[in-house]
């Protein structure tokens, strides 16, 4: 059938890498990567003894650390974020080590979205629109609603027409875009607030924050079978991903104090299968992550992934691995 076909025919998921400025902290100032041509990192190893070894990544597109937020929004993400207007579900990923700049991007990602979002709204004539907003953390494998912070953990459960549902997560229908920054900051604070009580917790836990738009034709609204479009687009800031790392010896696990994050490298299996051409089993139900995401991952959503990385000497560990994830996932 036509439905099949457009499934099978996929999408790949949109890769970008993002590298962060030096900053105060960076006590060693020098930067071992190099970006070209807007597509391409290059690992300088800027050593005298190494200056034959460069390797070159390349992805949809690199932003160097001089690109500000606006940019990453327009060629990294928009183009995804705005399908969810068409009625296509859709996901945008920030995934990087702690401290490497997921949380700084993501929250400038959804806010140039939710501005736009906005303005497509308010400026059509034809079509009458709902927006809904809901925004959960993923902590252990333990759901939180971060706009109702005391319920927890929430259950996540299948329904037989919804398909995965977050079981009593709140769900706030949006007044204006007002309203939504309203929330987003009462999200953040949750957040900090867990981040105190429960020693760097934002490094461990996964958030999500998710905008339902329905619309129908206005002329049709209110009439009992109007054709309603709707779908989902998702904010995602992941948890640090040295979590995932395989490379962990035993003792550093132990002092870990937790298990490697399920959720992320679920993620990393889901997204792999997926970039592979979404054939065989895909296994969503392994993490509450993947299962929260999966209507807004493979099918015929649409996902964008934005890889962050720290340019310090010291991180070149992780952001090799981080570039290697993004290298699956392209
Ligand atoms: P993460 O969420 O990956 O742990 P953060 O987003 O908290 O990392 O970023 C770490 C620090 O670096 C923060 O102080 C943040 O403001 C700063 N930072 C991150 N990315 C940028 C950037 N592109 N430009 C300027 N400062 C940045
Ligand atoms: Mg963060």
């Amino acid at each position: 059938s036509e439905e099949l076909q457009f499934q099978e025919q996929g999408e790949k998921i949109y890769v970008s890498i993002r590298l962060r400025p030096l900053n105060d902290k960076s006590r060693n100032r020098i930067c071992d990567w190099e970006c070209v041509n807007n597509d391409t990192i290059l690992f300088k190893h800027n050593l005298p003894e190494r200056a034959m070894f460069r390797a070159a990544y390349t992805f949809d597109r690199v932003f160097d650390s001089d690109c500000d937020t606006g940019l990453v929004y327009e060629e990294g993400a928009k183009h995804i974020a705005l399908s969810v207007l068409d009625g296509i579900n859709s996901s945008i990923f920030a995934y990087g080590q702690t401290s490497s700049g997921k949380t700084y991007t993501m929250r400038g990602i959804t806010e140039y979205a939710v501005s736009d979002i906005y303005d497509y709204i308010e400026n059509n004539g034809e079509r009458e629109f709902l927006v809904k907003f809901c925004a959960m953390e993923i902590y252990n494998e333990a759901v939180r609603d971060l706009l109702s912070p005391d319920s927890y953990p929430l259950r996540v459960l299948d329904d037989p027409e919804r398909g995965t549902v977050v079981e009593k997560l709140t769900e706030v229908t949006l007044r204006n875009r007002e309203h939504l920054y309203e929330l987003l900051s009462i999200c953040e604070a949750q957040r900090q607030i867990g981040e105190t009580s429960l020693n760097e917790t934002s490094s461990r836990s996964h958030q999500i924050l998710r905008l339902t738009i329905e619309s129908c034709a206005r002329e049709y609204a209110g009439a009992r079978n109007s054709s309603i479009l709707a779908a989902s687009v998702n904010f995602v800031d992941l948890a640090g991903s040295e979590r995932a790392s395989q490379t962990l010896s035993a003792g550093a696990r132990l002092k870990e104090g937790c298990h490697i994050n399920r959720s992320l490298l679920t993620l990393g299996t889901v997204i792999r299968k997926l970039s592979k051409g979404r054939t065989g089993h895909i296994p969503y139900r392994d993490s509450k992550l993947t299962r929260i995401l999966q209507n807004a991952l493979g099918g015929n959503a649409r996902t964008a992934i934005i890889c962050t990385m720290s340019p310090e000497r010291v991180h070149v560990e992780q952001s090799r691995n981080t570039l290697m994830f993004a290298n699956c996932a392209k």
